[in-house]
């Protein structure tokens, strides 16, 4: 996939958004480091215990390479050791990278609308990475172009996620998609139940008689008929009716 460097993208986000921990650098910065943190006579950063605080390998030549193609960067992390952070931001030389930083607890709906507020980017011209499916749920809810980072930020998971952000939004479906999830209200848990599916390598489909306001327990008996296990929501998707689901069809399909 070295090729995807080279690779003529056809929309290219106007601000990358990165959590710090376990996305800039491999720790929590409120755990497992001690700040305050400085500089040691070799120049290393240090906790105040003198060990030597990293970040990842790739990080500066991943923020080196958003700065020259004139990509914005901001952060939105949720640790709640915010002086720690900046420490860390100020001593490994990346304020001059980021436009804005958001550094406090909570959901990351806040940190990212202030951003975008701030900074005047619409949240369409973003692309999030973060190592959290929980930030990664919640972005995308929004509609921002969201990125699980597994292993750290690498230039191969920076090209990726510009391939992906390209790839949605130069999609018309992808728009259709993202413009329906701005006006219109989900039941809270359906996108996680879709991603937990996915997750899992679960196929999805749909089958709807819209328009047909009844009859749901008669459609139920008509697929049990059909041996096809079969559910019936009494009010909405949540991800416990999910659970019970898979649990009948597990304790159905293991006692035959
Ligand atoms: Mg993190």
């Amino acid at each position: 996939m070295a090729s995807s460097l080279e690779e003529p993208l056809k929309r290219v986000p106007k601000m990358v958004v990165f959590d710090l921990d376990y996305t800039l650098w491999p720790f929590w910065v409120d755990t497992h480091v001690n700040p305050p943190f400085h500089k040691n006579s070799a120049g290393k950063v240090v906790d105040y215990r003198g060990c030597v605080i990293k970040h990842y390998p790739d990080t500066p030549k991943v923020l080196k390479y958003l700065q020259d193609k004139n990509i914005a960067i901001s952060v939105a992390s949720r640790t709640g050791e915010t002086d720690g952070a900046e420490q860390l931001i100020q001593l490994f030389g990346w304020n001059k990278y980021f436009q804005n930083k958001q550094i406090y607890p909570g959901s990351k709906d806040t940190h990212i609308n202030k951003i975008s507020k701030k900074c005047n980017i619409k949240l369409e011209d973003m692309i999030f990475f973060d190592d959290e499916q929980r930030n990664i749920v919640d972005l995308e809810r929004l509609g921002v172009v969201s990125i699980l980072v597994k292993n750290g930020m690498t230039m191969q998971v920076l090209m990726n996620g510009l391939k992906t952000f390209s790839d949605i939004r130069s999609n018309v479906a992808g728009e259709v998609v993202d413009y329906i999830r701005g006006v219109i209200e989900l039941y809270p848990d359906t996108l996680k139940v879709l991603k937990y599916l996915q997750d899992k390598d679960i196929g999805i489909s749909v089958a709807s008689r819209t328009g047909w306001s009844d009859g749901a327990e008669q459609l139920i008996q008509l697929f049990e008929r059909l041996e096809v296990v079969s559910i019936l929501v009494k009010n909405r998707m949540t991800m416990q009716v999910l659970m019970d689901g898979l649990k009948k069809f597990s304790d159905i399909r293991s006692n035959v």
